[in-house]
């Protein structure tokens, strides 16, 4: 049985104070949550924001890291440096780094093995364009990012992967899958990581959808049988309306 989990991307939103305030309210709502739960706010709140989850049930997340440990890296953020503030968890292939600033699934894997191998658990994004959805691409756009994104992983390191389906024409927009076009792309995605891994791993690995999933949109994904939670990036993140779900 997988448990849900249900993640909030604060991206570049929020001073030191409003992130620490809006930290707080999550513990208090969600002390008696059954799901797994992360926020990731901006790497300048991490530090005063795991002092509030520190100890809680809510993990602390980064919402990207260099492909580096340490060096010449000029506005990198290393992983030595997120482990020191507390740092559990790290987005890795957020399709904002992706089609942004060029990130190739080459990198998203070094990060994510470096990662890995820190002991840090990682959300690795996928998901394909509007126009590769148009063109029939979608399925071809997501194995592959899930393939090169996972090179090199072992079987025993991908307990610690969470696969998050982001479909990138939903993220920001409004257009939420709908759950049976979601569910479609998370029960291919479960069966290739059977391929790569086998039917047990494809089992209990945990596969979030991402894109405008709401209070008012999100019962009818998680009603689906491979949709695990969800990773949100709302404005506020404020996942407490779909908590009362689980
Ligand atoms: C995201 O940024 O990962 C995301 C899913 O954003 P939103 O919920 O705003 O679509």
């Amino acid at each position: 049985m997988r448990t849900y989990f249900i993640a909030g991307n604060w991206k570049m939103h929020k001073t030191i104070p409003e992130a620490v305030a809006l930290a707080a309210e999550l513990v208090k709502e969600l002390k008696n949550g059954s799901g797994k739960y992360m926020i990731a706010p901006s790497f300048t709140a991490l530090d005063a924001v795991s002092k509030v989850t520190k100890g809680t049930n809510i993990l602390l997340g980064a919402q990207n890291m260099s492909t580096d440990e340490a060096g010449a890296h000029t506005g990198e953020v290393s992983v030595l440096q997120l482990k020191d503030i507390g740092v559990q968890v790290v987005i890795l292939g957020h399709s904002e780094r992706r089609h942004i600033y060029g990130e190739t699934d080459e990198m998203i894997n070094k990060k994510v093995r470096l990662a890995l191998s820190h002991g840090l658990e990682v959300i690795l994004c996928v998901g394909e364009l509007l126009s590769e959805r148009e063109e029939g691409k979608a399925e071809a756009v997501c194995e592959e990012q899930t393939r090169k994104g996972l090179a090199g992983v072992s079987a025993d390191d991908l307990k610690k992967v969470t696969i998050a389906y982001e479909p990138v024409w939903a993220i920001g927009t409004g257009k939420v899958a709908t759950p049976e076009d979601a569910e479609a792309i998370h029960a291919f995605i479960r069966n290739i990581i059977a391929d790569m891994y086998g039917k047990q791993a494809a089992g209990e690995i945990i596969i979030q959808y991402g894109g405008s999933m709401k209070a008012d949109n999100c019962a009818g994904l998680l009603a689906k049988e491979d949709i695990d939670g969800g990773l949100i990036g709302e404005l506020l993140s404020r996942p407490k309306p779909l908590f009362p779900l689980h």
